[in-house]
């Protein structure tokens, strides 16, 4: 379950003389797997030669998995797979210390679902959240891997663009708007989203930052939906 790297770790560390601790995955005479928490110390002679090793372990497989799933509730949205929220928020923080450091643009794009309660009322609340899902695939599809991606909740999603200026991000907006156009959303019928956008300021907090973009988002739903929306400001 490590590759070389884990273990030449180990060793240069023991052989070294030091104590190694880290927890890893080992596995049991019987064949399972689980969690160890070890720790591994060098036994020197009069000489401080290494003669040998003491090696100690404790399963901890119960407490890792809580905590990756906690770790998991924490991250991810449960119907689409993608980050939720609080990640989005976490992730911003990172990504506006470093366009302030450097100097990158940074922008953002808050995305609606058009008449999403229609499609609800029409189809039901199931064809709805397979909606959701589809509309999360499509996204991801466009974006670059350095694109940071959420449900920000309901039927809503915000993009975050390192390395993208005004004008890139309205490239982008409009690439997600007509591939959702296009895509086929099965019993659904056709599906269209309202985006709107913003770019960082210096001084912006998170919430500048959305609200400019949902203010662009009010304007492109007020001038008839399928369409991106900016605020006069940027
Ligand atoms: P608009 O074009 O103005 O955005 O109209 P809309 O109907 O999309 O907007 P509105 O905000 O009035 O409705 C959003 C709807 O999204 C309401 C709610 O039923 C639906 N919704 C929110 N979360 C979920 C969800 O997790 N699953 C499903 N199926 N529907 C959801
Ligand atoms: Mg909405
Ligand atoms: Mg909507």
């Amino acid at each position: 379950m490590h590759d070389r790297e884990f273990y030449k770790e180990l060793w240069t560390t023991i052989l070294s003389g030091e104590v190694y601790r880290n927890t890893l995955i080992n596995r049991k005479k019987n064949g399972d797997l689980y969690y160890e928490k070890k720790t591994i110390t060098p036994l020197k002679d009069d000489h401080q030669q290494i003669v040998g090793f003491i090696s100690t372990g404790k399963d901890v497989t119960q407490e890792t998995m809580l905590h990756q799933e906690i770790e998991r509730i924490a991250t991810i949205d449960n119907l689409t797979g993608i980050y939720n929220r609080h990640k989005f928020e976490k992730l911003f923080t990172l990504e506006s210390e470093r366009s302030r450091r450097f100097g990158h643009p940074l922008s953002m794009i808050l995305i609606d679902i058009d008449h999403f309660k229609s499609v609800n009322d029409t189809y039901g609340h199931d064809i709805g959240d397979s909606v959701l899902k589809r509309l999360a695939d499509i996204v991801q599809a466009n974006i670059r891997k350095i694109d940071i991606f959420a449900r920000w909740g309901g039927e809503e999603f915000l993009v975050l663009s390192p390395n993208t200026d005004l004008d890139n991000i309205r490239i982008l907006a409009e690439k997600l708007r007509s591939a959702v156009e296009r895509a086929d959303f099965r019993e659904a019928g056709d599906i269209t989203i309202s985006l709107g956008i913003s770019t960082f300021e210096n001084t912006d907090t998170f919430s500048d930052l959305f609200k400019r973009a949902d203010q662009g988002l009010y304007h492109a739903k007020n001038n008839g939906r399928n369409r991106i929306g900016i605020n006069i400001s940027g």
